[in-house]
């Protein structure tokens, strides 16, 4: 080796050295109390951490990327400076500290943590993954590092608290209680989390003793069972598909306002975004199941066992996709899980023909690919290698790498262990292979007779004969396929099918002959606020003389979080002159108060798409517009930026937002 190529060796793995603390420091615990500043959204904290060293290193760091205003060291059993670096709480000289030996330390701060941690009108919660909990704690961002975190959170009494692990114990003093929570085992640092606000909760049991939290906002103790209905089958089922017991001491989940995703699965406490929280009417449309078992399944794959790095990602979401999938068929039967494939497949094969694929290896891959790409590779996994194989296998995987890192190959050297057969070809085509196996896919799906039926079927030459199906007896979804086809072909008869069926009719027949304007009315008074809305709207243009009976039948209906029947509703009500003249400000006020910051953001985007429909914007909506540019929700946030620069483009509205702008 030449002089040259042992200095760049001794650079790369200087290199490596830093990144990678986890091959030389293992921080084993993390114990934090602390205190929310709501006021000036800040955190106070006196946080006690222990640490042992796996070979000698030169200097240990904590991640610390929140705005540290002061901190302080105390307790320290070694001697080493300390000082705030990069982000980081560094210390320096500790090549004294010796192998195997385990050291700790406590850390008082005050900090303003610019993401992570998120308050939302009276909640406070965090999101962890994708954000570093070491903006509010100070911690190991590295997944690798698995520490025991224990939380203990002071807030005032008239509000609960939740944190990961049990609640040990609530001491109350002058109006404050101090939460005190305990896990047992470690995680990695993204899945440390809390939330605060003002909470009821019902409580049941799995079949194995896991108590099961179910919160709600106090208003909403009639939506409780429709919001969490199957969870505790869905829980029973996975610990025994799984053959791993539930690793946690409990598991709650809290819905929250304005949430940034539809679920996260921190351990033991899930957070979910509250237009999950549905009555049961909603509940046909638009539930919660999909999500509660996904989030449900990365208890095991992400929590307990988490990927190494991202490359890894799908052993996280392709697994809580695919378990989430097996829990509903258990649930909502094989032809659901067929359907749900069927979509999936659909969505891959529209990224697949835009040239979008990607490896299911590549870091940089869609959720499109992770989740459903990773979901579709375990399914045609486990039709190759049969369900005890893949079964035996998953449960030794979790039991070898439990609290610890997984990489793909892990997985993959289980399966063959257990079923005796050499995987590489399917490694190839499902893993590292950029294009999606369309052969395998369609003929997997082909397997049910079902999704056999729903592919042969085709109206489109042949109309009039296809009128006869909807009064068959074909699956509902080929029923809807036969609807979106040729709605012409709708008669008095299609509106004896299920909620399903006539939400297809109430989707796809805009024009209403008639003959079927009885039938068509009926459909208002489905269990479905998407029927509802659909059928409201349709009929109401079709039927200009009967706008107020329509209008008048429907006044109490509000619909989904965001309102949808209601916003329709007022959008209607505005257009009807001889609807209830004197009332039209009060309706428009309704409108612009659906617009304002402190409603759930869903909300205010449905609210702001009607205003802009009806050119109904003023100063108020205009000025929560505005604020919505800065929201959290990047998704929210783009459709306020787009939405502000299309006003900005109207002479009616720019003036207003330019002296807005300027206050
Ligand atoms: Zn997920």
């Amino acid at each position: 080796m030449n002089r040259f190529l042992k200095s760049l060796l001794v650079l790369i793995m200087c290199g490596s050295l830093s990144a990678q603390q986890t091959d030389y420091v293992d921080f084993l615990s993390v114990k934090a109390d602390i205190q929310i500043d709501s006021e000036n959204k800040g955190v106070n904290a006196s946080v006690k951490y222990k640490f042992k060293i796996l070979k000698e290193i030169d200097s240990v760091y904590l991640d610390a990327r929140g705005r540290i205003e002061h901190y302080e060291i105390k307790e320290k059993n070694f001697k080493a400076p300390v000082r705030l670096l990069d982000n980081r709480l560094v210390f320096t000289d500790t090549k004294a500290l010796v192998k195997d030996s385990i050291y700790e330390f406590r850390l008082i701060y005050f900090s303003k943590p610019q993401k992570t941690v998120y308050f939302v009108g009276d909640q406070i919660w965090t999101q962890g993954q994708g954000k570093y909990t070491s903006h509010w704690l100070p911690s190991i961002d590295d997944v690798n590092d698995k520490i025991e975190f224990d939380l203990s959170i002071d807030f005032d009494s008239r509000y609960e608290v939740m944190a990961n692990g049990n609640l040990v114990e609530k001491m109350e003093a002058d109006g404050a209680t101090k939460w005190i929570y305990d896990m047992q085992n470690p995680m990695s640092s993204y899945l440390v989390a809390f939330v605060i606000g003002r909470y009821d909760k019902e409580t049941e049991f799995s079949k194995s003793g896991v108590p099961l939290e179910y919160y709600y906002y106090p208003e909403d103790s009639l939506k409780v069972e429709s919001t969490y209905r199957y969870t505790k089958q869905m829980f029973d089922y996975l610990e025994g598909e799984i053959g791993f017991p539930f690793p946690w001491q409990n598991y709650k989940q809290v819905p929250v306002q304005d949430f940034l995703y539809a679920g996260m699965e921190n351990t033991g406490l899930t957070i979910f975004s509250d237009s999950y929280v549905v009555d049961a009417t909603a509940f046909n449309d638009e539930n919660y199941i999909t999500v509660n078992a996904h989030e449900l399944s990365h208890q095991w794959f992400g929590d307990l066992v988490t990927a190494a790095s991202s490359e890894h990602h799908w052993l996280q979401e392709g697994f809580a996709t695919y378990y989430a999938m097996l829990a509903e068929r258990y649930i909502l039967g094989e032809d659901h899980y067929y359907w749900q494939l069927y979509e999936y497949a659909q969505e891959l094969i529209a990224q697949d023909s835009s040239g979008q694929s990607t490896s299911l290896l590549d870091p940089k891959s869609s959720s499109t690919t992770f989740y459903k790409k990773g979901a579709w590779a375990l399914h045609v996994l486990r039709e190759k290698v049969g369900n005890a194989a893949f079964r035996a296998a998953v449960t030794t995987y979790l039991e070898k790498y439990q609290f610890a890192n997984v990489k793909t190959m892990d997985f993959i050297t289980e399966v063959e262990l257990a079923s005796g057969q050499d995987l590489s070809g399917f490694v190839e085509e499902w893993l590292n292979q950029v294009s999606l196996p369309e052969d395998a896919i369609v003929k997997s799906l082909k397997r049910s007779s079902f999704i056999r039926e729903y592919l042969d079927l085709d109206c489109r030459d042949d109309a009039s004969s296809c009128k006869a199906l909807l009064s068959s007896n074909i699956s509902d979804k080929a029923k809807v396929k036969v609807i979106s086809q040729v709605p012409g072909q709708v008669e008095g008869d299609a509106f004896e099918n299920s909620r399903e069926v006539r939400q297809a009719i109430s989707q796809y027949v805009d024009r209403i002959p008639v003959s079927l304007k009885s039938h068509y009315e009926t459909l208002l008074e489905d269990d479905s606020y998407v029927t509802i809305e659909n059928a409201l709207y349709h009929l109401w243009v079709n039927f200009p003389g009967e706008r107020v009976k329509y209008l008048q039948k429907t006044k109490n209906v509000i619909g989904f979080n965001d309102n949808n029947v209601r916003l329709l509703w007022l959008a209607l009500h505005l257009n009807t002159p001889e609807y209830q003249p004197e009332k039209k400000e009060l309706i428009l006020n309704e409108m612009i108060t659906y617009s304002l910051p402190h409603q759930p953001f869903e909300l205010r985007q449905n609210a702001f798409n009607y205003l802009r429909l009806i050119g109904g914007f003023e100063q108020k909506s205009i000025s929560s517009l505005i604020g919505a540019t800065k929201h959290h929700s990047w998704r929210f946030s783009n459709f306020a930026m787009d939405l502000l620069s299309e006003l900005e483009g109207q002479p009616k509205y720019n003036e207003i937002i330019k002296s807005l702008k300027k206050s």
